[in-house]
């Protein structure tokens, strides 16, 4: 049976990155940029004032002493956004706003609170004079031109997930649009006699369609776009019928959960086979052994498995890297760390990921199992903060043993 490494990797050899489009700044939040980003200009772009304060010649403070304060005269009020037009010379200093540009000859300022002029209110008119008992440093409480980034840094590279910070720092330097990777789209549908919807009567041997509602939500946290399509009935027609909508649509990837194992109702293998191929169908893992890969019509087909933590944990180790893969990115968005373990854990030789619950002590990460680890219990899922991944072979991990674990 295939190794997930190499399911994996027989998966990612499929997939490459969507084409680009040029969206508005704005749009851009969880998008994956399709060029580096260099600046056009330094940032900050003008040397410019950190306080409130009265911008000044260092060395005219030089001497000031609690016993002996220096008075300036004060030859100009600088709000933010105003164009300093007066040159300081000797004995002169402007009242100077945060954020405001350095009037020339000025290369340090004196915080308000520093001087004896302690209007602070809004509307305040700047004093004629301003007196200070304290030396001021070249350089103090000036941002200068170029500090964080020069013209020509590239200051973001392509294949990076935008935050928001990122909007920000491109905002600052004028950039509108942005050269983007496009979204994948992505059709799901479960299947299954049994299933039914979230808001209908529960009736005998019937339960709700729940697969449905966590891949939907996981497919979105990638920044695909989901194409839901429902439930196919345990029939050949009714998953031909799914496949068919999701295959007469542009989407980039097939999902679908349940029908991939062995039972007598599982048509999904065989019907995608009828209009397509099969890759794999089975990975050596637990949970999630029943994990579908091919095409139906040309278009890339995944069937997750219908338990429902199988299908969470085969979305995670295939799906999340392929839809990655898909949008652009370069830098998966799942932390892997080093955890201990606080208990034995048995396990049967497969590639095991098992919920647990990480508490950090002294500076260790400590695991904790969730409850059982049955493929159907999604609260144990619910409660885990990452899926413990013990390695192919391993039957055992005594107390104390440290193991790798993927941060949900
Ligand atoms: P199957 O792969 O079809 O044999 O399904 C395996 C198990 O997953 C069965 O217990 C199903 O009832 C359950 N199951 C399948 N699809 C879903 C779903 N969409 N939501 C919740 N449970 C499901
Ligand atoms: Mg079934």
């Amino acid at each position: 049976m295939l190794s997930v490494s190499d399911a994996r990797a027989r998966i990612l050899s499929h997939f490459q990155n969507t084409t680009e489009e040029t969206l508005p700044l704005i749009q851009c939040a969880n998008r994956v940029l399709a060029v580096d980003v260099t600046a056009a200009h330094d940032l900050p772009l003008f040397n410019n004032s950190s306080m409130d304060g009265f911008a000044i010649r260092a060395v005219d403070s030089q001497g000031a002493e609690v016993d002996s304060p220096l008075t300036l005269k004060v030859v100009a009020d600088i709000p933010a956004g105003s164009a300093p037009t007066v040159i300081l010379t000797k004995g002169q200093a402007t009242r100077i706003m945060t954020g405001a540009q350095l009037p020339q000859g000025a290369d340090a300022v004196i915080p308000v609170e520093d001087t004896d002029f302690n209007s602070r209110e809004a509307g305040t008119v700047a004093p004629q004079t301003v007196s200070f008992a304290r030396n001021v440093k070249a350089g103090e409480n000036v941002r200068p031109r170029g500090m964080d980034l020069h013209a020509g840094d590239i200051v973001l590279r392509k294949g990076r997930k935008l935050k928001p910070q990122d909007l920000g720092l491109l905002a600052m330097l004028g950039i509108a649009n942005v050269e983007v990777y496009k979204k994948p789209l992505v059709a799901l549908f479960s299947s299954g006699d049994e299933l039914i919807e979230v808001d209908a009567p529960l009736t005998d041997g019937k339960i709700h369609d729940s697969n449905s509602y966590a891949l939907a939500a996981l497919i979105e946290s990638t920044g695909a776009e989901l194409l839901r399509l429902g439930v196919a009935k345990d029939t050949r027609e009714s998953v031909t019928d799914l496949l068919e909508k999701a295959a007469n649509e542009k989407v980039d990837l097939i999902i679908s959960s349940a029908g991939v194992s062995v039972g007598a109702f599982d048509y999904i293998k065989e019907v995608i086979e009828s209009n397509g191929k099969l890759d794999f169908w089975r990975v050596n893992m637990r949970p999630g052994k029943p994990l579908a890969f091919g095409e139906y019509r040309n278009k890339p087909f995944v069937g997750l498995p219908g338990n429902p933590v199988s299908a969470f944990v085969g979305f995670e180790v295939f799906v999340r890297p392929m839809l990655e893969k898909l949008s652009g990115q370069l830098d998966g968005s799942r932390l892997k760390i080093k955890v201990r373990c606080d208990e034995e854990i048995e396990s049967d030789g497969r590639e095991s990921y098992l919920r647990a619950k990480i508490r950090n002590e002294e500076g260790v990460y400590i695991a904790t199992l969730t409850g059982h680890q049955g493929s159907g219990n999604l609260l144990s899922l619910v409660q885990a903060d990452a899926l413990l991944i013990i390695p192919a072979g391993v039957k055992c991990v005594p107390v104390g043993q440290e193991v790798e674990a993927l941060l949900l």
